[in-house]
């Protein structure tokens, strides 16, 4: 085993507010093969964009970062700002939430996605048009569509357009974040379905966030589900889709069961309430003032993930240590 693609060790994101400090990431330890897929859920406001967003060194200056983010062994936080925009689209690209927002309006898409194409020199200058088109078939849009503005698209083919532009100098790491949350149910299922088989044929590792169980588990090898800005259960997706073992992830996979119930985002079933402020956490488990199975040790101790079974880590007093090989 050589170095993972991505490894994030000890990583702790606290933004300065005039509320104090809001310490959105708590300490997470992530690590995703050259190639994987993995999936990372959980409610809004867990940390998950924070994250996703440190990784890449986007995050506003406000975010004080600790800890360590490796991307193929190399320590991102060290880089020099040449390296890292070098590293952004051709090392690592990401496909952010409500993608209509981030095209330009005024600008033809198919010169938008020619630009870090231009910029990084993947290809000669006379086959970036070629290299355009082909990008665009691969996300199932004809090569003409390179002369459409975004308001000319449709929500679900501009999302198709940034991911077109994500692979765009083949990045060996694709950040997904929310890709799909914008768009209509339908069309919806169609673009996860089209990332992961993208990244599957190329060899690209994929990390694709969303509150949605179901559409991680069906799209990715791996899970991680993320509760008040840690990592509260990770193991094989189908796994801890269909078997999991902390119980919010219980709660979450019953509260999306289905990949795009537009209902289920507002008032998710068997979940209520809203995760904690991280500026005013719960002592203890974070999740216990909204867990079914919380006793009356969980107010007063919280407890890292620990084995739950091979390859599958659980963080809950109740569930863990169960499993033969569990720490002591
Ligand atoms: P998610 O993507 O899971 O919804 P975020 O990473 O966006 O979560 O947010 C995690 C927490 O950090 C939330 O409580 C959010 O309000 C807070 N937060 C996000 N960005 C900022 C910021 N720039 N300043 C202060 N707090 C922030
Ligand atoms: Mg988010």
């Amino acid at each position: 085993m050589g170095d993972p693609l991505l490894e994030l060790r000890d990583l702790t994101v606290r933004y300065r507010s005039a509320r104090g400090a809001v310490p959105a990431v708590r300490g997470v330890d992530l690590r995703l093969a050259a190639g994987q897929t993995l999936g990372l859920a959980g409610e809004s406001g867990c940390g998950k964009s924070t994250l996703a967003l440190a990784v890449l060194r986007l995050l506003p200056k406000s975010a004080e970062i600790g800890g360590r983010v490796l991307l193929d062994g190399e320590d991102v936080r060290a880089m020099s700002f040449g390296r890292l925009r070098a590293v952004r689209w051709a090392g690592a690209s990401m496909v952010f939430q409500g993608a209509q927002h981030a095209l330009n309006p005024v600008r033809r898409v198919g010169e938008q996605i020619a630009e870090p194409i231009r910029l990084h020199g993947t290809v000669p200058r006379r086959a970036v048009r070629d290299r355009v088109a082909e990008l665009l078939a691969a996300v199932g849009l004809p090569a003409w569509r390179a002369r459409a503005y975004p308001h000319e698209l449709s929500g679900g083919q501009r999302q198709r357009v940034m991911i077109a532009m994500a692979l765009a100098c083949e990045p060996r790491l694709v950040i997904a974040d929310e890709p799909t949350t914008a768009l209509d149910v339908m069309v919806r299922a169609q673009v996860l379905a089209l990332l992961s088989a993208l990244v599957a044929e190329r060899g690209i590792g994929l990390l694709m966030i969303s509150h949605e169980l179901a559409a991680l588990a069906a799209a990715c090898r791996r899970l991680a589900v993320m509760y008040a800005g840690r990592i509260v259960e990770e193991g094989p997706a189908q796994r801890v889709f269909r078997a999991p073992a902390h119980p919010y992830t219980v709660a979450l996979a019953a509260a999306f069961p289905i990949v795009g119930d537009p209902g289920s985002r507002r008032a998710p079933r068997g979940l209520p309430g809203d995760p904690p402020d991280p500026a005013r956490l719960p002592t203890g488990c974070p999740f216990h003032p909204r867990c079914p199975v919380a006793g009356p040790e969980c107010p007063e101790v919280a407890i890292a993930l620990r084995p739950a079974a091979p390859g599958h880590e659980v963080a809950c007093v109740r569930m863990a240590g169960d499993f033969a090989g569990a720490d002591g």
